[in-house]
């Protein structure tokens, strides 16, 4: 991660801060959208984008008037632009890929917060890096599939990424700004990955195979999209933020440690050579981490309420079970092997996890699908990014056919 901050040289100062949103009608989207009505005279929303939620992006294009709204598909881009037309409003509305990657790119976008889930927001995430601006990094999985590329775009492009993901956040705040030539030079000797352990983080192994995907998504403590949700049970979203610290804090596997807390409380620490952690805390709402992006270096309001530790009176700590949660044990493994082994954990990770929302897999099949993957697909470098969407590709071929092949004989995948 570039430590300078980049755009202020080309950010006038009296006007009103650009912002795109990729991904607005998302649990990330809404919160952005929550922070940025409280600062009607900082920031101005050019562009919002969605995927297919018509409705929702509809009735955030007349609170906010972007210049631009962008529909993935063509049919729900149609009827949005007939809506917008009925309300008199003079909203450009666009398509497709091409759609995204332009409107994280204008000349008129300081800000781009990258909150389209899974490896769908990776082309216009790259494309606000290339473009210089700050890219808001909620979208971990762009990261996670592409690494050393993404990281060489912000460099070259003098963009500036800062981290959304509530622990990417903390550590951040808790660290010194210099970490492009790696932690020790700074006296950091390892990062405390706190994870609050997800709605099955007591439950035993057998209980596990039974699991629904609404008991899965049901989250103690954060309201999140399904796809992170699920993640979080599995743990392997902390096995994605291991990747993802590893990218932005110039730092191995090896230093990281993962720490069960399961009151959300404190959302990471840096560890020094002296001794000394420093740690972030907050309530559990993702409003704190995007108001610290937007206003850094500054600090703006968010509406998130005050920290009450009589009412939380007591916060707790455990080790990670390796053996219920396997997917963190193999994300461990692809951190340190590194190439496109992060590119097909990530993949095969979407095709499970969108199996077992569908109700075709179980809950511990999960893991199963991306070990397969791993075994099945050589590590390569990573030099250019049509490898890494070939990869992806052929990831989710294989997965989808292990898939198919297993249901057709026998009704759940075990
Ligand atoms: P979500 O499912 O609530 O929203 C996803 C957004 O992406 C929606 O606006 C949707 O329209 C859009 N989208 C979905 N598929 C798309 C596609 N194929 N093309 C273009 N747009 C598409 O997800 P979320 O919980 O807001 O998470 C968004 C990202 O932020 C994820 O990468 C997640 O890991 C990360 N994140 C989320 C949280 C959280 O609290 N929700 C916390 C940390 C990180
Ligand atoms: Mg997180």
């Amino acid at each position: 991660m570039s430590s300078k901050p980049v755009s202020s040289s080309t950010i006038d100062p009296s006007a009103p801060i650009g912002v795109t949103i990729l991904g607005a009608t998302g649990s990330i989207g809404i919160n952005t959208l929550d922070v940025l009505s409280r600062h009607p005279n900082r920031f101005r929303v050019i562009a919002l984008t969605a995927n297919t939620q018509v409705d929702r992006l509809y009735e955030q294009c007349v609170q906010f008037q972007p210049e631009y709204a962008v529909m993935v598909f063509a049919d729900a881009a149609q009827q949005l632009d007939v809506k917008l037309k009925q309300a008199g409003l003079m909203i450009e509305v666009l398509t497709g890929e091409d759609g995204l990657e332009l409107v994280a790119s204008l000349a008129q976008v300081d800000y781009v917060m990258a909150a389209i889930v899974g490896a769908a927001g990776l082309r216009s995430t790259l494309a606000a890096a290339r473009g210089g601006k700050r890219v808001l990094l909620a979208n971990k999985e762009a990261l996670v599939m592409s690494g050393k590329l993404f990281m060489d775009e912000v460099q070259r492009n003098n963009a500036m990424l800062l981290p959304i993901d509530s622990e990417h956040n903390a550590i951040f705040q808790c660290m010194p700004p210099n970490y492009d030539n790696g932690l020790e030079s700074i006296g950091v000797r390892r990062i405390l990955l706190t994870a609050s352990g997800g709605p099955f983080r007591t439950t035993p192994k057998q209980a596990l195979q039974k699991v629904t995907p609404a008991q899965a998504c049901a989250h103690p403590n954060w309201d999140m999209g399904k796809k992170i949700s699920v993640d979080s049970a599995t743990m392997m979203n902390k096995g994605l933020e291991i990747i993802e610290a590893c990218w932005l804090f110039n730092t191995n596997a090896d230093n990281i440690q993962v720490v069960l807390h399961p009151q959300s409380v404190i959302h990471s620490m840096v560890e020094y050579t002296d001794g000394s952690v420093l740690a972030q805390l907050g309530n559990p709402d993702m409003r704190t981490p995007i108001a610290h992006a937007l206003g850094w270096p500054s600090r703006i309001a968010s509406g998130v309420k005050s920290l009450d530790l009589f009412e939380i009176a007591k916060l707790s700590f455990e080790p990670p079970d390796l053996d219920r949660f396997p997917g963190l044990r193999l994300a461990m493994q692809v951190a340190r092997i590194g190439g496109t082994s992060s590119t097909v954990l990530n993949a095969a990770n979407e095709v499970a996890v969108q199996a077992f929302l569908d109700r075709k897999i179980s809950f511990l099949a999960i893991p199963n699908i991306i070990e397969h993957a791993l075994s099945e697909i050589s590590v390569e470098p990573v030099d250019n990014l049509e490898k890494i969407f070939q990869v992806d590709d052929i990831t989710r071929k294989i997965c989808q056919e292990y898939i198919d092949r297993r249901q057709s004989s026998s009704n759940t995948l075990h």
